[in-house]
Parts: structure tokens; C-alpha cells; sequence
């Protein structure tokens, strides 16, 4: 049997393992896939998080993709870090770079096992700030350039591909180039906040031709997440990847509550599988619950299925239609062959269960505790925004 395909029939443990440990976030980006701003009063424990990172060595997890919110403002968040690399559970975080101060650099370079992707959405201030808000290029920035000068060799910049950055994708390769790092470009998908400002961003057929053939002709070392799989369909050059929905099969989710989903795009009831603190924790949750058996059962193409494209395709992504409306057996809103029913916007759709958006926020100036020029950004109305445990001490 191929690779793929006992990937298909899921594995004993997740070989893409999100876990967002935060709700709470500094920036308010447009497209949030988790809707995240203000921190959750159940979010997970230091102990909690501590024994899921104890089964996750139990099942030979190898490594974490640790997420948000942005997870750098938990103030145990640098403690989990090292108990997890201590418990042979590598880390790969993301982060809008708030944190990245020069001596955590320095201390990120001393780690083994841990990586660090910084997101950006524009190679230029003017793009990047229009989605994840005034000052968010600088920050980002001025971490790149504290991750290069601590010599952290081959961190990861992170994109989201929109309308009105994609004709930067050189740029984004000059930048990550500039510092050593690798470039990854992902797609966007009408997940939490993404729902709202999909039909503005999500790039243009025209635009969707434009990535596929860049990343065929620049795409060698540059990393997609195997997010841009639908595009296949447009040429016979694939894009390297598994190129195939891995939703409760190889990827899943753990949430800052705890909720185990079967992947980070899909944050709505239809796809919870169950939550760390149920018995049996999250080893049973990835192995026994009904919602990842069905998924790991052969899926039928449905509409897609007489389509010449399909191996290739395999229909797009899950958290796609399910978040614009469309059936899950049907072609992806982005169908490259033009087979995907018009979504309308303002049409009925699920709408994402969890919305932690702050409600009203304030702009100042501000210094983010790192040398350099104050810079505007979005401060948070209460505490408990940045700190997870604010009003628990
Ligand atoms: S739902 Fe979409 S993003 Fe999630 S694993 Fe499937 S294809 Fe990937
Ligand atoms: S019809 Fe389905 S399989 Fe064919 S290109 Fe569109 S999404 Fe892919």
C-alpha cells in the first residue's frame, strides 16, 4: 500500500498536530482563522497543558504546531516550550513576532528541536498592516531581524495568500532570503474572521493560475502547508505535498480549551471529536472518537467525481465548503475548473461556534517592550486580552 494511502485510513497519531494555546492576541487580523482576541477563562492550565504534552510523548508525537492567539503572551508559554523539547516533543510556533525580543532569539537559537514561523500577509507595510493592523509589519520584522542576528537559520516566514498579495510573491521570497529563513504560503480559507472578509481576499482565478504557476516554476523550498492542493487541477506538475484532505486523519487540532477538532480550519460543532480533559484524554480522542472514524473512511467525490481533475484535486478542502456553505462531497469554492457552485456573500452558511474578537478596540502608541521606535498597535481593553491569567492570580 502506498504512503498515502495508509494515510488516508489515519495513523496512530497525528503527524500535523495543531494546538493553539491562547485565545488572547495583541493584533486583531481580519482573516483569523480562531476569531481570537480575548484570552478564555477555561483555557488550559500550565499542569493541564503539561500532561497533554506527557501523552503526546507517550504517543510518539514528534513534534507540535503550537499556534493562537498568539501564544507568546501565556506567560508559561516559554516554560511549555522547554518541557515539551524536555519530553522529546519538538515545537514549531507561530507568532506575530510581539515577543521576539533580542534575548529570546538568542534563546531560541540555544534550543534544539524548536522552530519559529513569523506571519506576515504583505511584503510591504502597507499590505501586511491593511489585514493584521498598524505596526504588525514593523513587529514582525524586528523579530526576523532578531532571529537572524541570534542566528536562527531556516525559521519559517508564514503568508496567507490574499487578493492584494499575491503579486508579492517575489518579494516574500527576496525577504525570506534576506534572513536566511523559508519561506511558507498558505491559503486562505473562510474560517473564524475568514468567513467575513472571504469574497474581499480570496485571490481571483487569474490570481489562483498566478500561485500555482510560481510555486511550479520558485516553489523548491518553499513550504505550503500542503494548502494548495485544489490547484493541481490546473496543470500536470503537482505541487510537492500529500495532496489530500487530512482533516482527522494525519492533522487535527487541539483548541486553548482543550476541544480536539479535526483540523484548525474547522473550529464548529460538526467537527469536535472531544476534549483533553474527557477520560481517556487525547490519545483516545484521536483514537476512538466516531467523528475521525468517519472521516477516515474512503470519502466519496461526489459531484466531483466525473471530473478529469479529481485524483489530482481530490475536490479542495473541507473547512472551505463547509465554511461557505457548499456540500463537503461537492467542488471546493475555489474550483480551479469553474465547477463550484456561486457562493453569494451574505448567503446562509455555519458560522464558526467560538468568537473571541475583542468587541471595541483602541489604537495608541505604544512601546512593545523592545528597543526601537514606539509604534501604533492595537491595545487590548482588558487585561485578561494579552494575560492568560489575569484575574485567576
Ligand atoms: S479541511 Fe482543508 S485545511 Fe483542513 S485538512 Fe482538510 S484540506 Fe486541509
Ligand atoms: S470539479 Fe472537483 S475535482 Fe474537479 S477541479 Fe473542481 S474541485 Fe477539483
Amino acid at each position: 500500500m502506498k504512503l498515502v494511502e495508509h494515510f488516508k485510513h489515519g495513523l496512530d497519531a497525528p503527524i500535523c498536530l495543531t494546538w493553539e494555546l491562547t485565545y488572547a492576541c495583541n493584533l486583531a487580523c481580519s482573516h483569523c482563522l480562531s476569531s481570537s482576541g480575548r484570552r478564555d477563562p477555561r483555557e488550559l492550565t500550565t499542569a493541564q497543558c503539561q500532561s497533554v504534552i506527557d501523552e503526546l510523548q507517550r504517543m510518539q508525537v514528534f513534534y507540535v504546531n503550537i499556534g493562537g492567539g498568539e501564544p507568546t503572551v501565556r506567560q508559561d508559554f516559554w516554560d511549555l516550550l522547554h518541557y515539551a523539547v524536555d519530553h522529546q516533543v519538538g515545537v514549531k510556533f507561530s507568532t506575530n513576532g510581539v515577543r521576539i525580543t533580542r534575548e529570546r532569539a538568542e534563546q531560541i537559537a540555544a534550543t534544539d528541536y524548536v522552530d519559529v514561523q513569523i506571519s506576515i500577509d504583505g511584503a510591504t507595510a502597507e499590505v501586511n498592516d491593511a489585514v493584521r493592523g498598524p505596526g504588525s509589519f514593523a513587529t514582525a520584522y524586528r523579530a526576523m531581524e532578531n532571529l537572524a542576528t541570534a542566528g536562527v537559520e531556516g525559521f519559517k516566514i508564514s503568508v496567507v495568500m490574499t487578493r492584494d498579495n499575491v503579486g508579492q510573491m517575489d518579494e516574500f521570497k527576496a525577504i525570506a532570503d534576506r534572513f536566511g529563513a523559508q519561506l511558507r504560503l498558505t491559503r486562505l480559507r473562510p474560517s473564524g474572521r475568514g468567513a467575513d472578509v472571504w469574497h474581499e481576499l480570496h485571490p481571483t482565478a487569474e490570481q489562483q493560475r498566478s500561485i500555482y504557476d510560481w510555486l511550479v516554476d520558485h516553489g523548491e523550498g518553499v513550504l505550503t502547508g500542503d494548502s494548495f492542493f485544489h490547484l493541481n487541477a490546473l496543470g500536470s506538475s503537482p505541487i510537492p505535498g500529500l495532496n489530500l484532505c487530512g482533516a482527522g486523519r494525519v492533522v487535527c487540532l487541539i483548541d486553548p480549551v482543550g476541544d480536539v477538532y479535526a483540523c484548525p480550519f474547522a473550529i464548529h460543532d460538526e467537527f469536535l471529536a472531544g476534549n483533553v480533559r474527557d477520560p481517556g484524554g487525547f490519545e483516545s480522542v484521536w483514537r476512538t472518537s466516531e467523528l475521525f472514524a468517519e472521516l477516515r473512511q474512503p470519502q466519496t467525490g461526489g459531484a466531483c467525481t466525473s471530473c478529469s481533475a479529481y485524483d489530482a484535486c481530490q475536490g479542495g478542502c473541507m473547512a472551505a465548503k463547509f465554511f461557505t456553505g457548499l456540500p463537503l462531497d461537492g467542488p471546493d469554492p475555489e474550483c480551479v475548473r469553474g465547477n463550484a457552485v456561486p457562493v453569494a456573500p451574505g448567503i446562509d452558511r455555519p458560522m464558526p461556534d467560538k468568537d473571541h474578537s475583542r468587541k471595541s478596540r483602541s489604537r495608541r502608541t505604544v512601546s512593545l517592550g523592545m528597543p526601537g521606535p514606539k509604534i501604533p498597535m492595537t491595545v487590548p481593553d482588558r487585561a485578561c486580552n494579552t494575560d492568560p491569567i489575569a484575574g485567576l492570580r
